[in-house]
This record gives C-alpha cells, structure tokens and sequence, in this order.
C-alpha cells in the first residue's frame, strides 16, 4: 500500500468537489472582540471583523471568565493531573457541576471534554447499557449525537426533522417493549431553526421514551438564565437529559449533561470517553462557571445580541439579500451554489477585512450553499453596515438574485 498516495488522492478528490477545509489563521485579541488579526499564508497579517464566532456573545474575552481563569492558574496549575477518578477531580469541577445543576434545574451534572464527547459518550453509553434500548433520532442531528449511537449499536429510527407526528409514527411502530431514547437538538445549528420540544415531549411521554435534547446552541442564550429554550419556554423538567456546551456561548471549552442523580451517576461510572480521559484544565471549569453566573444574572449581552439580530435581517431585506427566516440568533444567508459561496467568502475576507467561513455541502445540503452569520452583542452598527455594503456589492458581481422587497 502507497499510503502517501492515498492520502493524497483523497485529499485531491475533496479539492476537486470544493470540500476541501481552509482554516482561516486567526488571532483573537483580548478587549477587541470581534476583531482579531489574521496571518495570510504569506505571512503578511491584517485586521479582520470576525462574523461567524459560535463565541456567540463575547464571553470568551469578559472579564468575569478570563479572570477567574487567570486566577484558578495562579492557584492550582495548569492541568488537572489525572483522569476524574485518579487524582484529576480538582474542586472547580466540582463547583461547575454544582452550577450546571443548577441552571438547567437537575439533580446533577457532569463535565466532559466539549460538548461532542459529551453526546458521543452519555448517549453511546445509555443506548449501549440500557436493556433492549433504541434510538429515535431527529434527522438533522449532530454529528456527535450520530456517532455516540452508532457506537452503541442500538437499533435507531431517524425521524423526519422536527416532524412530530413521524416521530410519533416511528415511536408506534417499534416493539413497544423497547427502551426508547428519543435524541433531538433545540436550535439546529445550520438553519438555525428551534425544535417544537413541548410537542416531541407530549409523544415521548406517551410512549414512555426518555428525551436527549442537545441544547449547544442555545446555553447562555435563551431563557432568563441561559438555561436553553427548554428553560425559556419552562420545559426543563420535562427532559430527561439536557446536554451542552461550554465551548460557545460560554466562550470556554468543555461538555456536560445534566440529568437525575442516578442518570448522571450511571454515566459517570460506565462512559469510557469519560473515566479514562484527563479531566479538563481547572481553570477551564472556573472560567466557564463564571461565564454561566454572569449569564445567569445579566441579560445584557442577550438582548444586545437579539438587537444586532433584527438591524442584520431589517439592512438585508432592505436590499433583498435571501436570509432563512427562524427564531434564533442565527442567520443564514442563502447563496445556493457551492463557487459562489466560497468566492464571496475569500473576497470578503481578502477585500473587506470580514471573516464569514462558507458553508458548503456536505454540511449542508447542495443547492443550500450559505454564509451563516452569527452577529454578537459586541458588532457595531457600523460593523452591520459594513458587512451588509460588503455582501450587497459582492452579489452583484457573482450576478446573483436578490428577493423583491
Ligand atoms: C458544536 C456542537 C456540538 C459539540 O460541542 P463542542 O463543545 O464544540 O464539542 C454538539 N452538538 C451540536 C449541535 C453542535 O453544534
């Protein structure tokens, strides 16, 4: 085998679809966000506006997180030294799952690694140890979901996305002696639409299925405490697991769920993406924990966030730039064709000094070529404007259609 070739051969068929990854090279500046520098491959670096941060509201750079980062190393260190079991448990972790309880209103939480593992390992080892268990999954679910239960080898029924009554359908058609685990998203990343999870509850219930929801992208960001639209629309409790981040809106790092006592216990003792890796740096539970506490008390950031939102979508539809229309923060905006969508990207970026990363397929469907823009508190209206006279210029020049106001 000429592995070498291989690789290559592989790589060039990604090149060739327009699916081969360009990072841009970034570097984040403490105070200024969301500026940061970039470093072209020339080595040359510029300033840059960044529009696609899942550090969805700054909190990556508040005070109250690096300071209690800064100030957790000065304490303890750099590492945590171990795994969970042996040695690595460090009493800031403890206080975060405290914390994470709390906010999603459970008996207890637990840490992992980010977020992916997080749902890789609670629902690879719930649908792998629960007797006769399968999985209904949402058809849009994450990648880390999907994995998680593929791992387990549970049988698994995809239901149509957020289309309760073929959930219900799929749920009427299994063995009803099954042990059913129904695994769906609040805010689904890509179109930025929201689950109807009162309803997914009702059918769950009605099945005796236990509910997974991923709320990644909506910690810290709905709810009067960030507690997640479960939170916002009173739901909390009606879910068996709640899973999420720390790694987005929190500006942190890290994965957990929060669940009963025992659920959360029985995670704990039998995942192996979590007993035999080393626990997160200590300073990545405190920082995160006092992103959540700030969160949980100020809505400032959230209702600076939800402003930028709305002037976006009022100066795009002003020139009819198609965006898809959701109740979320984030706006996708609709180029359709996988050249076009990479074009205005690199120009943007080149010519602008603004960093939206395209999205192509597979991560999205072909035809559905999009910019997904994520404004935060901290854009200006200038920034808007900015961005919007970019986009609007760049349009014209790939002669692509505009909505008729
Ligand atoms: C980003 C993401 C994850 C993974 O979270 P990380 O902390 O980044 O690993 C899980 N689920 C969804 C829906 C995501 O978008």
């Amino acid at each position: 085998m000429n592995f070498e070739k291989y690789f290559e051969e592989e790589l060039d068929g990604l090149r060739e679809n327009g699916n081969y990854r360009v990072f841009a090279d970034l570097e984040r500046k403490m105070g200024s966000f969301p500026r940061a520098t970039r470093y072209s491959e020339d080595g040359s670096a510029s300033d840059v506006t960044v529009w696609c941060s899942n550090d969805y509201l700054g909190m990556g750079q508040h005070p109250d997180t690096t300071g209690a980062m800064k100030e957790a190393i000065d304490k303890c260190g750099a590492g945590a030294g171990g795994t969970r079991n042996i040695s690595g448990t460090n009493h800031y972790h403890v206080l975060l799952e405290q914390e994470l309880a709390d906010l999603h209103n459970k008996e207890s939480a637990l840490m992992l690694t980010s977020g992916y593992v997080a749902n890789w390992a609670a629902l690879g080892t719930l649908a792998s140890r629960i007797p006769n268990a399968m999985v209904f999954s949402d058809g849009d679910n994450h990648a880390s979901m999907i994995e998680g239960m593929r791992h387990s080898r549970a049988p698994k029924a995809i239901w149509k996305h957020n289309d309760v009554e073929d959930l219900a359908r799929k749920l009427d058609d299994a063995d009803p002696e099954a042990a059913k685990i129904v695994a769906f998203e609040s805010v689904y990343s890509m179109d930025g639409d929201i689950a109807p999870i009162a309803e997914i509850c009702d059918v769950a219930e009605q099945y005796g299925a236990m509910t997974y929801l991923d709320e990644v992208h909506a910690v810290g960001m709905y709810g009067p405490r960030g507690g997640g639209i479960a939170e916002q629309e009173g739901l909390m409790d009606r879910l068996t697991v709640i899973q999420g981040t720390l790694g987005k809106a929190y500006g942190v790092m890290g994965g957990y769920i929060t669940a009963s006592s025992n659920l959360i216990d029985f995670v704990r003792s039998f995942a192996s993406g979590f007993i035999f890796s080393t626990a997160l740096p200590p300073a990545l539970a405190a920082g995160a924990a006092a992103s959540i506490r700030h969160l949980k008390n100020s809505e400032i950031e959230r209702m600076g966030q939800r402003r930028n939102v709305r002037i976006l979508r009022e100066r795009l539809d002003a020139i009819g730039l198609p965006h898809l229309q959701n109740n979320s923060h984030i706006v996708p905006v609709m180029v359709g064709d996988a050249k076009k969508c990479k074009f205005i990207s690199d120009l943007l970026l080149d010519n602008y000094g603004i960093y939206v990363q395209p999205i192509n397929y597979p991560t999205v469907p072909e035809g559905t070529e999009r910019l997904r823009i994520t404004p935060t508190p901290l854009h200006t209206t200038e920034d808007i404007d900015a961005l919007v006279d970019a986009l609007s210029e760049l349009w014209s020049q790939c002669a692509l259609s505009r909505a008729v106001a």
